[in-house]
């Protein structure tokens, strides 16, 4: 298993210098896992969320988007089970005073060991199999004692001087209104830890409003907040983040065949952005969370490893009929569809539903790491070398740099020209500054797929050296040409 700790470092130091992702407030040192996208990862985010929201909602007809608030009422966290069960087990050293989740710690162990050699491997794959099925249990005492056999270590002290294993809730909490009190847990509103509820409080009147007919599905993108515990992982586990999630509401006994429809989807929805199969693969639940009746991972090769990227699960109808009970509503629905076992409808049901849920921050760490690449370009004459972001051109921040080569000789002139022309299609970038060589490498860095020169040729005929990113190959065209070649390269 690939875990390049040293290309995490560069990616994280790239992303910082040429304005992709910053420290949250960073002059004052920063806060632990919360991340700000900078003016290049902001429109590669975007880039991102419109991929994933045009292939969900726009290419599928019976697929519909909603905007729900953060702030949900509080009985929603109550009916959906997360203020009883969002808890993951945690351990603290009692040397360090530091708390791990117990999984992480026994992960992180397991990739030690494999790091060492196939016989270490092997039992790499003992201790995590174990470990999935104490989990399975909610055995802590076996937990315990398997970190304690295998002597796992803290980090920072060193000392394997381990407290009980005890359940933390993930879930950030404040008040509504100016008077309450923080105890106060009626008036204690939740920073919504999933987008999913926004989702499922929403069904009916989706479904009413939209006239929509089941199968269908509600597509959303926003903010989800967990207090993390082990958040060292740059923006793969943050405090805040945003999550791309679909819930499809499907007839019940239809769950296993929707099951393995979106499992396939979204696996192809993955590979269409030309990432190769091989840094994908399926991870199926063992342990599975209170709500579903099958769950699975697709997991990505990131540098620190393969890890889920995105979780497909089939959630039953637990949450409609918690919502149902616990607000004493009915989540149900009509279907005038003839079941051809009885020749009758099939009547009043509460739909089942399987889910869709995509870290929006994990999927720009999956991009940025498959496109980062550093390249030696010495020859025999001179050493030279280029980082190159071979970003989809599609999600690439900028799509079109325009050089002119030199100030003068109205070579500006023209490449303002080109920009008008262009820049209500996609964006593009005009400098004028440095060598054409650095302006290029920048560009490179940036992942803009394509760089056009305006030089002294330009005046005479009409055309421009048009450079592509990955292949450094130049061409001449002309300038009518521009446009098409970058509109048909991002489609
Ligand atoms: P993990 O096991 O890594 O904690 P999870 O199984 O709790 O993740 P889900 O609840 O299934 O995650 O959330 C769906 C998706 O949201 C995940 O596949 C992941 O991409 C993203 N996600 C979850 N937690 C975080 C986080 N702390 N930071 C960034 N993305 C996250």
């Amino acid at each position: 298993m690939a875990n390049d700790s040293n290309k995490f470092q560069a990616i994280i130091s790239h992303c910082k210098e040429y304005g992709f992702i910053f420290p949250s407030s960073e002059i004052y040192d920063g806060l632990q896992a919360v991340y700000d996208y900078g003016q290049m990862g902001s429109e590669l985010k975007k880039n991102i969320k419109d991929y994933w929201w045009k292939s969900m909602t726009q290419l599928h007809d019976n697929i519909v988007g909603i905007d729900a608030a953060i702030f949900m009422h509080p009985t929603t966290w109550k009916a959906s089970g997360h203020v009883e069960n969002f808890n993951d087990p945690m351990i603290d050293n009692k040397d360090s005073n530091k708390r791990y989740r117990v999984d992480h710690l026994i992960e992180g162990f397991a990739e030690e060991l494999r790091a060492k050699g196939e016989k270490e491997s092997n039992e790499a794959d003992n201790l995590l199999g174990q470990m999935e099925s104490l989990l399975a249990k909610d055995d802590f005492a076996g937990l315990k004692s398997l970190i304690e056999t295998n002597n796992i270590k803290c980090a920072v002290s060193d000392t394997c001087n381990w407290t009980d294993i005890r359940q933390f809730n993930l879930m950030f909490s404040t008040e509504f209104g100016s008077t309450v009190s923080s105890d106060d847990e009626d008036n204690k509103v939740y920073l919504r830890p999933e987008t999913a509820q926004g989702i499922f409080v929403n069904f009916l009147n989706v479904q009413k409003t939209g006239r929509m007919k089941i199968p269908f599905g509600i597509a959303q993108i926003g903010k989800a907040f967990r207090n993390e515990i082990v958040a060292r992982q740059f923006i793969f586990r943050m405090r805040e983040f945003e999550q791309m999630e679909m819930q499809f509401f499907i007839r019940p006994g239809t769950q296993k065949e929707w099951y393995e429809k979106w499992k396939t989807t979204r696996l192809e929805w993955h590979k269409s952005l030309g990432m190769p199969a091989e840094k994908y693969r399926y991870h199926d639940h063992v342990k599975l969370a209170h709500y579903a009746d099958a769950a699975c991972d697709i997991e990505f090769e990131f540098p620190i490893g393969f890890k889920e990227l995105e979780g497909i699960h089939s959630r039953t109808d637990f949450d409609l009929k918690q919502h149902q009970e616990f607000s004493k509503k009915k989540q149900q629905y009509f279907d005038n569809d003839i079941d051809p076992t009885t020749g009758k409808a099939y009547g009043n049901y509460i739909p089942y539903v399987i889910e869709t849920s995509i870290g929006l921050d994990r999927m720009f760490l999956a991009v940025m790491s498959h496109a980062y690449e550093e390249q030696d370009l010495s020859t025999a004459e001179k050493k030279d070398s280029r980082v190159v972001l071979k970003f989809p051109a599609k999600l690439s921040p900028i799509k079109l740099a325009v050089l002119p080569l030199t100030k003068k000789d109205g070579l500006p002139e023209i490449a303002e020209q080109i920009m008008a022309d262009c820049k209500a299609d996609f964006r593009c970038f005009y400098e004028e500054k440095d060598s054409i060589g650095k302006r290029y490498r920048r560009m490179d860095a940036l992942g803009t797929p394509f760089c056009v020169t305006v030089d002294h040729q330009t005046k005479e005929d009409n055309t421009v050296t048009i450079r592509h990113r990955d292949s450094m190959d130049q061409e001449r065209v002309s300038i009518e040409k521009l446009k098409n070649i970058v509109l048909n390269a991002i489609a």
